[in-house]
């Protein structure tokens, strides 16, 4: 029997493990054990259940993420393996709108806003987010020529200067640096978008314009929608998906079909040993050992640096240089009547420009049915990110009480509704930073580890952020070791229309 050591209990190293899980059902001699530091599994995906104060009833609040992205088969898949998938939670999109903040005030985002750009002439025309100068600016997007890429040239640049250079500074202020940069918690001006956004740079290449390929792509969609309506019974396909019981859900259901009893939690791995002949030897917080023929390092890059420093020093060099933020979720309920402001929205976006501590703010129990008992509420703030690490340094009682006076200030929160209680989330150096040189540094600590035998990495530093493409990453791990045994599984599949 061959044994992998998983490092890790996030999402990645659950998707490792439970692909194991599945080669050794199909008759391979193949096992796992699992070490995590934290007493939980799940690493940044974060669900608690809070009763309702008064009466009966609970608010599901997610920490870390709270969907994903409906498009990538990753999740669907392993939740029709688990047996979740009719517990897959479209939005509520009946009551879908963003709002913008934009010198004080709020602004509604256009309809037909694709990513950042806008594809729909008459909401874009007469909103009152962007200036007359700066819509004309972004409208010189149709003319104005594609970078020059030589053949066989690495094609990148910060997302700073790829949308200022296509459609103006206002464009990057007001919607690309809240839109884009927010998902990754990232500086416009240092993240690269051949590793976030690469698509951006292939309809650039391809369309010659951004708003003309956004315009294709809503047509698209369009038509697949109207080729493939929803049957009745089928849920709607929105854009984000979550899980009835918050994302937990996803990987509770992981750990418990690949097999708690090959995980130990509330230990760490302090140190790695390659043996001369052969196998990993791994040291624990506890003073106990595990060994292993194959490991898995699917923690933080900044975590697996100083594990992987005796093995490789330059893919420890790598990985020393991918920077990570950090940044904290605030959620607090309400009840309903006391709140004060319009509820039909899925939040609100700060742009940076704004100069608010508040960088996002979602309205949890509008975007997600039964996030909240009948008659309350529950929003999310989100504070931190690159330019804000200092917030961190507050006490939770200050958190709350900075986000309910940006939710006074911005939302419209009523001074006086009470909160019923608060939750506050810290995720130190919790968001990789996918800066410029991303690629290369991933390139090189892929080809080093390939040439190192029962070593691989896995997580959301490498090649994408997303749940989906950590649940990969972990799966393309196991992938790896297993094809150095001789063992080479099918590709994981998923049939992708239903999902467009
Ligand atoms: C606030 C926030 C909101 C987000 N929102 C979304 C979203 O809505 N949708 C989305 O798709 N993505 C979102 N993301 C990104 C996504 O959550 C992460 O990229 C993903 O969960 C990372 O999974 P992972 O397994 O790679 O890492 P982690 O979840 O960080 O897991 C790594 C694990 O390794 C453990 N570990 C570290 N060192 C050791 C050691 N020495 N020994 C043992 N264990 C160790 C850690 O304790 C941790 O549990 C968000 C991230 C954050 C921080």
């Amino acid at each position: 029997m061959k044994r992998i050591i998983i490092i890790g209990g996030g999402v990645a190293g659950l998707g490792a493990a439970y692909k194991v899980t599945r080669a050794a059902l199909e008759g391979h001699d193949v096992e796992f054990i699992l070490l995590e530091k934290d007493p939980r599994l799940g690493g940044k995906i974060q669900t608690e259940f809070v009763p309702d104060p008064s009466e009966k009833g609970r608010f599901i609040v997610d920490g870390g993420p709270d969907c994903f992205l409906t498009e990538k088969p990753a999740c669907h898949r392993i939740a029709k393996l688990t047996g979740i998938f009719d517990d897959e939670l479209p939005t509520d999109d009946s009551r879908k709108r963003t709002w913008i903040l934009s010198c004080g005030k709020l602004h509604q985002m256009p309809d037909g806003v694709m990513m950042f750009a806008p594809t729909k002439f008459l909401p874009f025309a007469t909103t009152g987010l962007f200036s007359w100068s700066g819509k004309i600016r972004m409208g010189r997007d149709l003319f104005i020529p594609p970078k020059k890429v030589a053949p066989g040239e690495f094609n990148d640049e910060t997302l700073e200067s790829f949308v200022v250079r296509r459609m103006g500074r206002e464009c990057l202020d007001r919607l690309a640096e809240p839109l884009v940069g927010g998902v990754h918690a990232s500086d416009p001006k240092q993240m690269s978008l051949a590793a976030t956004f690469p698509r951006l740079l292939e309809m650039e290449q391809n369309y010659g314009s951004l708003l003309k390929a956004f315009i294709a792509i809503r047509r698209k969609v369009e038509e697949m929608r109207r080729k493939y309506p929803t049957k009745p019974g089928e849920k709607p396909r929105t854009f984000f998906t979550s899980f009835a019981n918050g994302m937990q859900q996803l990987t509770d259901s992981m750990a418990d079909a690949a097999g708690r009893a090959c995980m130990r939690t509330g230990v760490s791995v302090t140190s790695l040993q390659h043996r001369p002949k052969g196998g990993w030897h791994t040291l624990l917080s506890d003073g106990s050992s595990v060994d292993g023929d194959a490991v898995i390092v699917a923690t933080e890059s900044w975590t697996a640096e100083p594990l992987l420093r005796p093995i490789d020093r330059d893919i420890a060099d790598a990985l020393a240089a991918i920077p990570a933020s950090s940044s904290a979720t605030i959620s607090i309920a309400f009840h309903e009547n006391e709140v004060g402001f319009d509820l039909n929205a899925f939040g609100v976006l700060c742009p940076l420009v704004e100069n608010r501590a508040l960088m996002a703010a979602t309205y949890s129990s509008t975007k997600w049915p039964g996030r909240a008992p009948k008659g309350k509420v529950l929003l999310r703030g989100f504070v931190g990110g690159p330019h804000n690490q200092e917030i961190l340094k507050r006490s939770d009682q200050e958190l709350v009480q900075i986000v309910l006076t940006e939710f006074h200030e911005i939302l419209g929160l009523n001074p006086f509704a009470k909160p019923l209680f608060s939750r506050v989330f810290r995720w130190v150096l919790g968001m990789p930073q996918y800066t410029l040189g991303h690629l290369d540094r991933i390139v090189l600590i892929e080809n080093r580890s390939a040439q190192i035998p029962g070593l691989a990495l896995a997580g959301g530093s490498y090649r994408g952020v997303g749940i989906p493409n950590c649940i990969e990453s972990g799966e393309r791990a196991v992938s790896k070791i297993l094809s150095e045994w001789g063992i080479d599984l099918p590709e994981d599949h998923i049939e992708e229309k239903r999902y467009y």
